[in-house]
């Protein structure tokens, strides 16, 4: 049976990860210099290994958006989560913000990732999300080269804190971009909207943050809606036992809260309510792997 056509009563949300090591998170980019990364005890294997085992416990599939650098170091990884049925996606490759980057940098860093994780896993790679949500409105431009690159969606626009008056600013949810170069999907992770501003709830950071109630609450409203929870998180946040960096104090207190819980409350999550691939869980990106001819590895 494909996983698709599982009879659901409950609406399927969206669980995505960004596989990247713990020390390529942008808040520790000054203490953690990107020529140093390869001296750096690797972690994300054996994390996201981990969060792979989860999920089967749970029958349940994801989307990893892959950073090419790891995937260059960690072949065997992102060849066996494609085997277990799970989406792969990039995340680009070197992890540079795309406002830190031209033009021909950009295409060339999602062009070197997207040619990494299609010779590892043999079929196209269509979906894109870049590091830390970076493009905004002054980088507009990193949409019409994905296209042009191959891309079909794109996961890389958070409208976080923005106004929920107006018009594309305050989008969520998955919409069409329509550009030179073509038209391309966005799914964005979800926001929640009160006293007037998108509150972003969808990532990591709030999961851990909040108790599981809240989490909680907020998915059977947006169930209520008929709305669906865009969800994303990082292997090293499942790991309460990764080497402490030092760095701004904010973010150290946004990187270490609550790693410890983290496990705990993705099982609950994962129990009460019902998750799969963007490839799966969104009609129009369905439709794009459908046509791709891709549905076939994702029956389980
Ligand atoms: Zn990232």
């Amino acid at each position: 049976m494909r996983l698709g056509e599982i009879p659901q009563e409950k609406p399927r949300h969206v669980l995505s990860f960004d596989v990247e090591e713990h020390f390529q998170v942008a808040a520790f980019w000054s203490v953690a210099r990107r020529r140093e990364w390869d001296q750096l005890g690797s972690r994300v294997e054996h994390n996201t290994r981990k969060i792979a085992n989860l999920l089967s416990e749970y029958s349940t599939k994801a989307t990893f958006f892959v950073l090419g650098w790891v995937a260059e170091r960690h072949p065997a990884l992102v060849k066996d989560l494609a085997q277990q049925g799970h989406e792969i996606a990039s995340h680009g490759y070197g992890h540079e913000l795309v406002h830190t980057q031209s033009p021909a940098q950009f295409r060339e860093d999602v062009r070197r990732s997207k040619h990494i994780l299609e010779d590892l896993i043999g079929r196209p790679v269509v979906g894109y999300r870049a590091p830390s949500f970076s493009i905004t409105s002054r980088t507009e431009w990193a949409i019409s080269l994905l296209i042009e690159e191959g891309y079909r969606y794109d996961s890389s626009i958070y409208n976080r804190f923005r106004s929920t008056q107006g018009s594309t600013e305050s989008r969520s949810g998955t919409y069409q971009l329509e550009t030179e170069a073509g038209t391309i999907w966005e799914v964005s992770p979800s926001t929640m909207n009160a006293c007037g501003l998108q509150l972003p709830v969808a990532g990591g950071g709030y999961f851990r943050l909040f108790p599981y109630a809240t989490s909680k609450m907020f998915l059977k409203n947006l169930e209520k809606q008929g709305s669906q929870l865009v969800m994303y998180l990082h292997p090293w946040e499942l790991d309460p036992e990764q080497p402490r960096m030092d760095g701004p104090v904010l973010s150290k207190v946004r990187h270490y809260l609550n790693l410890g819980k983290t496990e705990q409350r993705l099982r609950w999550l994962l129990k009460d309510f019902s998750f799969a691939p963007i490839n799966e869980a969104i009609p129009p990106i369905r439709d794009i792997f459908e046509g791709l001819g891709e549905r076939s590895h994702a029956i389980v």
